[in-house]
């Protein structure tokens, strides 16, 4: 094997898996490791869950694919799930968070392109926002970093201070068509949006007539402790992008969005050759039985509050290390004194997986199914990491 032969467009930790256990992931050399990455928030129920590896299997055994000019039973049961638990009256699947919000971008342009309203193609998104990889996400997020050496840049998106509604009104023109936001930033730094910013920015949409757009890649699907972040706001946009845990660790996104938002997303406007396949629908609609069963919120949340009380008091017994805690339900994060590499490094050759964030951050994302035990274990190995730096 060699590390050549794949494009070196990430800066990799020199460690191969070889399967996974719940929150467990088991290296070639039989080393375990926590997994409290969880492939970025992607393994909501952790490594091999009975249920899921047994729904993709059965599909396995049926048909792997057929193309979109036909009905997919899984994409309708699977909108139809994720209709009734949301605001949305309509999906749309797709494979990644990438084209999720390219799906939602293209929504809130037809909208008002189709609607009359030609002028209207600007998107207003926050600052330290991350949408994906593609050409027009890479320009949503606006990361100097991300756009470098790929000019010209989608030049459609305005950036404001992400929870200054002062300045999102400023921001909005003749030629504006929506407002994008993540409800809790997660590559940012765990920036988590106040109900009242969510409110104002609704507010703001319907006076002006836009859009609001929630990009709820990473913070949807269990990870706030809800289905859906924006669940405890009760403040609803028009058009919503899905993917990481969706499919549990399958490959799958989704766009929904009102009726009246995708109104003109007729035959022909939109379309995706893998978008919504029978094995992603397997996943997705096997996650959603998991995450739909009795008491799983309200396990969620207590496993939420027992690691955040945790990392509040590692905060205060570690205070040259760890400034505060970020974020909500088990999506949270640690804003570092020391370099959050180092604290992500130290707890790697610790057997426990983390992954960094804007701000200085070291992110949390454990399985939603994450045990006490595992738990504890976690705050131990954050513990001994923090005293180890310290030093
Ligand atoms: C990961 C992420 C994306 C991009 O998802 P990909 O599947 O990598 O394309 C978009 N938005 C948010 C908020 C994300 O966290």
């Amino acid at each position: 094997m060699s590390t050549q032969a794949v494009m070196s467009t990430y800066a990799r930790t020199d460690i191969v898996f070889e399967r996974g256990e719940g929150s467990w992931l088991i290296a070639s050399d039989g080393q375990r490791f926590l997994d409290f990455n969880s492939g970025i928030a992607v393994n909501a129920l952790g490594h091999a869950h009975p249920h899921l590896v047994k729904a993709l299997q059965d599909q396995a055994g049926k048909f792997w694919h057929c193309s979109n000019l036909y009905r997919i039973d899984g994409q309708e049961k699977l909108a139809d799930r994720l209709i009734s638990f949301s605001f949305a009256d309509t999906a749309f699947f797709c494979n990644s968070g990438a084209e999720a919000l390219e799906c939602a971008i293209k929504i809130g342009r037809r909208y008002h392109q189709a609607g009359g309203r030609p002028e209207r193609y600007r998107i207003i998104t926050a600052e330290n926002a991350f949408h994906g990889r593609t050409l027009a996400t890479i320009a949503a997020g606006g990361q100097a970093r991300h756009l470098d050496g790929f000019a010209p840049v989608v030049e459609a998106f305005d950036r404001i201070p992400f929870g200054d509604l002062n300045e999102a009104r400023a921001a909005i023109t003749a030629e504006t068509a929506a407002i994008l936001v993540e409800p809790v930033q997660g590559e940012g730094g765990l920036a988590v949006a106040s109900d009242g910013y969510l409110k104002g920015l609704r507010a703001m949409a319907d006076e002006f007539g836009l859009l609001l757009i929630y990009d709820e890649v990473q913070c949807g699907m269990g990870r706030t402790g809800d289905l859906f972040a924006y669940e405890k706001s009760g403040v609803a946009p028009d058009i919503m992008s899905l993917a990481k845990a969706l499919g549990g660790g399958f490959p799958v996104g989704a766009c929904l969005a009102t009726s009246a938002a995708a109104e003109h997303m007729v035959p022909g406007t939109h379309g995706s050759t893998f978008g919504g396949n029978p094995l992603a629908m397997a996943a997705a609609n096997a996650v959603l039985d998991v995450m739909t069963e009795e008491g799983f919120w309200a396990r969620v949340q207590q496993a939420a509050s027992r690691l955040s009380h945790g990392l509040e008091s590692l905060v205060e017994t570690y205070a040259s290390v760890f400034e505060g805690v970020r974020g909500r339900g088990l999506m949270l994060g640690l804003k570092c004194s020391v370099p959050n590499g180092d604290v992500v490094d130290m707890l790697i050759n610790d057997n426990m997986l983390t992954v960094v964030a804007g701000d200085n951050v070291v992110r949390l994302l454990p399985p939603l199914t994450v045990s006490d035990d595992e738990i504890d274990l976690a705050l131990s190995k954050l513990g001994s990491a923090a005293k180890a730096l310290a030093d």
